[in-house]
């Protein structure tokens, strides 16, 4: 068994929606990124790659590539998934918390857990996705921004 964890932030800017484990989620804001900004997708990339000690998503996906402007992030965990194959592993699970106080992100938790497990190939109790608040604490207390952490563990084949 081999286990990663990922951790990633982006600021919120203008916008109606961010992207959030694949989802849609409407919200008063948007998130300032080179791709779309997806921090549940990118933290659970980051665990992946963790994983397999193969660096970080982004010295595989570089901002300053203009292939991955406003990319949509689930290439990039398909890809990551694809090198997890190659090494002869497979996803056992991975657990998600996305930590900001507003969008709410229980509502769309499910979705998020289909949208990953159907990317990755595996079942949807394979995936978790939860999520915290701050407390109004720090930058995502003030909603100034939204972090995800990830863990995830990779199986022999
Ligand atoms: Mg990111």
């Amino acid at each position: 068994m081999r286990i990663g964890q990922g951790y990633d932030v982006h600021a919120f800017g203008d916008g109606d929606h961010v992207m959030l484990g694949g989802v849609r989620v409407p919200h008063d804001r948007g998130v300032l990124a080179h791709s779309d900004g997806d921090v549940v997708l990118h933290a659970l990339c980051d665990a992946m790659l963790g994983a397999l000690a193969l660096g970080d998503i982004g010295q595989h996906f570089p901002p300053s590539d203009e292939r991955w402007r406003g990319a949509d992030s689930r290439t990039f965990l398909r890809h990551c998934n694809s090198l997890i194959g190659e090494r002869g592993y497979r996803l056992g699970n991975a657990d998600i918390t996305v930590v900001c106080e507003r969008p709410k992100v229980g509502p769309h938790a499910l979705a998020m857990r289909e949208a990953i497990a159907a990317d990755l190939g595996v079942e949807v109790d394979a995936i978790s996705v939860k999520a915290t608040t701050s407390e109004q604490l720090g930058f995502t207390g003030r909603r100034e921004g939204i972090a995800a952490m990830a863990v995830c563990l990779l199986l022999r084949a």
